[in-house]
């Protein structure tokens, strides 16, 4: 999608501090970081939200969620816990519609979110 954000970062078009990249995945450091570690991953394909995944989807939302952690256990904050998260439409923020599964971590996180 030509007018996506993260489809632009995907693309090299926009620049982004990528920590991970394969034929179908990409993550990169969140812009305005939560906490020490604000990992985003996405798939190189345009998906808008988690609303939107299918049958089809299923390997490729594992993948995100099974790279999340493989980058928690490299930056060792696995035993120490950490949040991933996919906020979908308004009620949840989400602000950017092309699906991005946040890994956070590194410090203490509070629950319930806000
Ligand atoms: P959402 O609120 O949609 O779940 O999360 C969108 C995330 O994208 C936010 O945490 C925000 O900081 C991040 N973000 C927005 N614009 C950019 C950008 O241009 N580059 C990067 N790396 N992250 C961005
Ligand atoms: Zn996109």
């Amino acid at each position: 999608m030509s007018d996506c954000l993260f489809c632009k970062i995907v693309s090299r078009e926009i620049p982004g501090s990528i920590v991970y990249e394969d034929d179908r995945v990409l993550a990169f450091n969140d812009i305005n970081p939560q906490a020490p570690t604000h990992v985003l991953l996405v798939p190189k394909r345009h998906l808008a939200s988690l609303n939107e995944a299918t049958a089809d989807d299923d390997r490729l939302i594992g993948e995100l969620v099974r790279r999340a952690a493989a980058i928690a256990a490299e930056r060792g904050i696995s035993a120490g816990g950490y949040r991933t998260v996919f906020n979908t439409n308004r009620d949840a923020g989400q602000t950017v519609f092309h699906i991005h599964l946040h890994l956070i971590g590194g410090r203490g996180l509070a629950w319930p979110p806000g």
